[in-house]
């Protein structure tokens, strides 16, 4: 039954696979670990066209190595997650000095970011190993296949799943699934071709495999950002290399807290993290705080290499600026 499911799925897969970047019938480690980095909390339509700006500019993982922290963090922004950017780094030099990438799934779990399902997305798709990689695609396309309401039940189900051969492409193919026909919302049942084998797709509610997960509420923070102007510029510095958006330009201001700070500020830029809010009040002062920083020229704002929270509040500090009223 599962050797029958997993042909049918890998029959689909060689016809109507998705065409990305990353993808080669003889994969390159580098594009494929480079993609499931950039991937992780975010969507293939936002990922493809900075993969194949990063790839013009950096075409092996050597060339990476060779690049400025500021570089890469510069290129990484808008994407989130700059730990993800960090590590990034970090692997790449390791990889590097290496002389190339481990072969095994143990072997890339040991390197700098890689967690267990990236060590075994690369093993798989790059090196064809015997690994089972499983994202929130693949976790419900097996799950409603066995009909499992437990998401900790799908790790076991799903290596039934993986045959042995052409196990990279069992992997893309589940993930392609979920991605397309096997959608969170209203699956396109009938046009699967593991309908007449799965299990949610019999029982009528395919939406309730697996069951949701409890989501807890997010805790909301403040922070302020001092707005300092000179001519056309703004005074900018880059945040402390540990912690959340660590070593990325910014706007200069103190920790962010739990209470409402009372300032006047001229523009607030709610953002949602992973974990909390945060309102970011932007507050102008006349002279920069002490520290190191730049002047970066309003006209090369999008050059800064600024994460969205800052390059929104800039954006919004400017419009108050033109339109006092529509302040917050
Ligand atoms: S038949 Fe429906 S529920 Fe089952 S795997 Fe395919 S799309 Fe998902």
């Amino acid at each position: 039954m599962d050797a029958t499911a997993a042909a049918l799925l890998l029959d689909h897969y060689d016809s109507a696979r998705r065409d990305l970047p990353w993808r080669s019938d003889s994969p390159d480690p580098y594009r494929v670990w480079l993609s499931e980095v950039m991937l992780q909390q975010t969507t293939v339509a936002t990922v493809t066209p900075r993969f194949l700006r990063f790839v013009e500019r950096w075409p092996t993982v050597e060339a990476l190595a060779a690049a400025s922290d500021e570089e890469i963090l510069g290129e990484w922004a808008g994407l989130g997650y700059y730990a993800r950017a960090r590590n990034l780094i970090a692997c790449a030099r390791k990889v590097a000095a290496d002389g190339g990438f481990p072969v095994t799934e143990a072997g890339l779990r040991a390197l700098p970011g890689l967690g267990a399902y990236t060590a075994a997305a690369v093993a798989a798709i790059a090196f064809g190993q015997p690994a089972v990689p499983i994202d929130t695609n693949v976790e419900r396309v097996i799950a409603r296949f066995y009909g499992l309401t437990e998401r900790s039940a799908v790790p076991a189900a799903a290596r039934a799943f993986f045959p042995g051969a052409r196990n990279g492409d069992v992997a893309q193919a589940l993930m392609d699934l979920g991605a397309t026909l096997c959608r969170p919302r209203a699956p396109a049942c009938p046009a699967c071709p593991l309908w007449k084998h799965c299990q949610a797709a019999a029982s009528g509610t395919p939406e309730a495999f697996p069951a949701p997960k409890v989501r807890k509420a997010r805790p909301h923070r403040f922070g302020i950002a001092w707005w300092v102007r000179k001519d056309d510029h703004v005074w900018l510095v880059r945040r402390a290399q540990q912690g959340l958006l660590g070593g990325m330009a910014a706007l200069p201001g103190p920790e962010w807290q739990d209470e409402r700070p009372s300032a006047n500020a001229i523009a607030i830029h709610r953002h949602g993290f992973t974990h909390f809010t945060l309102d970011l009040l932007v507050v102008p002062a006349a002279e920069p705080p002490d520290g190191e920083g730049w002047w970066q020229p309003l006209q090369g704002i999008a050059d800064a290499g600024l994460p969205t929270l800052y390059a929104r509040a800039i954006k919004a500090a400017l419009t108050a600026e033109r339109e006092p009223r529509l302040a917050a």
